[in-house]
């Protein structure tokens, strides 16, 4: 939907844009093409409707007895043209009307006269025939010429519409590519050229933060920002470093493009919005000099934000899955605008944000410093956030009383701003068309219904069965973390459905790999395998929520054995820098089966020791569950004041095992 508002509102700037083609309607090269066909169609017309009459062989043969025939033309076998002497046109009364031969332009002298023969080996013997009686009389005699004609009107019909209409084609498909402005001819040089929006004082954002519900971590971390584009000086003259480019990430519909938009707004800069796949296009080289085109424009406005929507369009790990050498054009693309982002310093007052659901399939090279090097993760809301998004919507409808933001963001566990947004107007249209005064609660339980409705379609809504199975799991996790000793405890556990990055994704960016003591990894595992041992404890069944919790550990328990030589019965042996090549095995058969052995017997030793401390802490588990079911969130403070103070002191950051396992995806988005 923002889209089409966005793209809706880059054809009005474009059209605002015709700058000095203003007034002068547009040429339309299409017309051309039309009249050219329509005047070819009307000539086809005249030569039928035109000077020739028809005639039979009885007229003809009086014509030929009073000398009044010149010609006499037999035409593709099939038309016999008769061509009377001029001055008998003329002197006699037989042919009124009729006028003088004449050449057009595309056919042959026009006949006076045209005769239908039917047959040549008919017409032959009565031309003959009369000659002979003519002879008799001293009258000069028919002579039959033949002639074989190409209609040119109708070849030109037949072979030249086509082709015209080819080039109609192939020109409007250029004009496309060129995405509208400017005169005709100027398209195919404004291809090159950035399709960015721009809002600046004349196409003002007038979104503010108090249009941008919850999201108060993110508000608070975009504010230097705005407090750098209103006062640059205050930042430069000390020196300090505004960061150049901020990454939102989250997934759809969370109000990543409205939180930029708030920021220009708020800082009341102009902004470019523009979408990553804007850059792509089939030509070679135009996505660069598209990203150059939109580099220039901002400096020259600065200080502005540049808001880059969908940015794994371009910037996507470069090198991976290129076949062939096809993804050329894109990483070009991606070059430049990494080239552009160096290319200027902070103090020129442009700030990039960029928004993406994919953060790890993103080129590392953009997460540099001095690039993106702010990342600022967006969530789904939570019953909270709902409500305020709720507050926000709400506003511009008239709703009844009995509808309250509270009750609406309790019916709605899942839905993200964009949703929420949706549903407000479903709400409204219903209710105005049932003749309300008022939005009332029915309104949006049909709202709500037709809603979810497409978010089932796309796997997105849980049922209050799942939520309990997630909530269990999401507190076992959570109980594991406490009560081992060398996990690292989780800050925050959330039954929120959440895509594959968001908050999360924080947690991989560091690189480095610290010396993990074996104890801590298997504490790692254990608390992993948490959520799916609170499953089976107190279900007795376990579900598919788990995967990326076992690909994790798979993955974790093959590297101890593998190549950090954890495993006694292996052995203190690592294979490190010899594997990468699954067909060339350096290790036996005899050695493979035995890792295979050693990490299932490491994984479900470890899955009996969670469920077996699950079982001990079965009430603070269920005290865990029930009180995220409840509110969604808990944070840190929050598991202190249900189940006590950890009975540990936490590990120091980076002394955990590998990669903190703080958030768990489940259903994750496709998107
Ligand atoms: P994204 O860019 O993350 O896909 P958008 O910013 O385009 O999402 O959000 C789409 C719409 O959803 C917004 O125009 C707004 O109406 C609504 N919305 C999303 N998040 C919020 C929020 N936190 N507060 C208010 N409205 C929101
Ligand atoms: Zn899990």
């Amino acid at each position: 939907m923002e889209k089409e508002s966005r793209k809706r509102d880059n054809d009005q700037r474009s059209s605002q844009e015709g700058g000095s083609g203003d007034g002068m309607p547009r040429f339309n090269f299409m017309w051309v093409y039309i009249l050219i066909g329509v005047g070819l169609l009307a000539l086809q017309v005249t030569k039928f409707s035109g000077a020739s009459k028809n005639a039979t062989w009885s007229d003809f043969e009086r014509w030929a007895r009073k000398s009044h025939v010149q010609r006499l033309v037999v035409v593709n076998d099939k038309e016999a043209y008769v061509y009377i002497v001029t001055d008998s046109l003329t002197a006699s009364k037989e042919h009124e009307g009729i006028k003088p031969t004449k050449k057009t332009l595309l056919s042959a002298d026009q006949p006076q006269y045209v005769m239908n023969i039917g047959k040549v080996e008919v017409l032959e013997p009565k031309v003959t025939k009369l000659n002979e009686s003519l002879q008799k009389e001293k009258k000069p005699v028919i002579t039959v010429e033949y002639d074989q004609r190409v209609n040119w009107g109708a070849v030109l019909v037949t072979y030249g519409l086509p082709l015209l209409l080819f080039i109609g084609l192939w020109i409007l498909i250029i004009r496309r590519v060129g995405g509208g402005a400017g005169g005709p001819g100027g398209q195919i040089f404004n291809i090159g050229k950035s399709k960015a929006t721009l809002f600046d004082n004349t196409a003002k954002v007038n979104i503010t933060f108090a249009d941008v519900a919850g999201l108060d971590e993110a508000k608070e971390e975009v504010m230097e920002v705005v407090d750098f584009l209103k006062n640059p000086k205050k930042y430069t003259t000390l020196g300090g470093k505004i960061p150049k480019g901020v990454l939102l990430v989250g997934p759809p519909g969370t109000g990543k493009t409205l939180l930029a938009k708030a920021v220009a707004g708020e800082a009341n800069a102009p902004f470019f919005s523009i979408s990553g796949s804007d850059f792509v296009e089939m030509f070679v080289g135009v996505g660069a000099s598209r990203v150059r085109d939109l580099f220039r424009q901002a400096r020259e406005k600065a200080p502005c934000i540049i808001f880059i929507d969908e940015i794994d369009a371009i910037g996507r790990a470069r090198g991976r899955g290129a076949v062939q050498g096809g993804n050329d054009e894109r990483e070009n693309t991606l070059n430049q605008l990494l080239v552009e982002m160096d290319g200027f310093p902070t103090d020129k007052g442009v700030i990039i944000m960029a928004a993406t659901n994919r953060p790890d399939i993103l080129d590392q090279a953009l997460m540099r410093p001095g690039r993106f090097d702010r990342q600022i993760g967006i969530d789904r809301p939570d019953l909270k956030g709902r409500e305020q998004i709720f507050q926000v919507h709400m506003k511009n409808i008239k709703v009844s009383p009995e509808v309250t933001a509270s009750t609406l963001s309790e019916m709605t566990p899942g839905f993200v701003g964009a949703d929420i947004a949706n549903v407000c107007n479903e709400a409204a249209l219903i209710a105005a068309r049932r003749d309300k005064t008022a939005v009332g609660l029915d309104d949006f339980n049909y709202a709500l219904d037709k809603v979810i409705g497409g978010l089932e379609k796309k796997n997105k809504i849980i049922s209050p069965e799942e939520k309990r199975i997630i909530a269990y799991h999401e507190a076992g996790h959570a109980i594991c973390g406490w009560y081992l000793e060398h996990a690292h405890p989780l800050v925050k556990v959330t039954i929120v459905p959440r895509g594959l990055a968001a908050l999360g994704y924080a947690q991989y960016l560091p690189k480095e790999q610290y010396i993990t003591r074996k104890e801590k990894l298997l504490d790692d595992i254990c608390m992993t395998l948490g959520g799916r041992a609170a499953e089976s404890v107190v279900f007795d069944k376990i579900s598919t929520g788990a995967q990326s919790d076992l690909d994790h550990i798979t993955r974790l328990s093959y590297d101890m054995i593998v190549n950090y030589g954890l495993s006694e019965k292996v052995g203190n042996v690592s294979y490190f820098s010899m594997l990468g090549d699954s067909f060339n095995r350096p290790f036996s058969e005899q050695t493979a089966y035995l890792i295979d052995q050693e990490v299932k017997n490491m994984i479900d030793l470890e899955y009996t020791r969670a469920k077996k401390l699950l079982r001990d802490k079965r009430m603070q588990l269920d005290a865990l569950a029930s009180a995220l079911l409840e509110k969604e969130v808990l944070h840190r403070a929050d598991l202190e004041a249900i189940i006590g103070k950890r009975p540990f002191v936490d590990p120091k950051p980076g002394e955990s095992a590998t990669i903190p396992d703080v958030e768990h995806i489940h259903g994750g988005d496709e998107e």
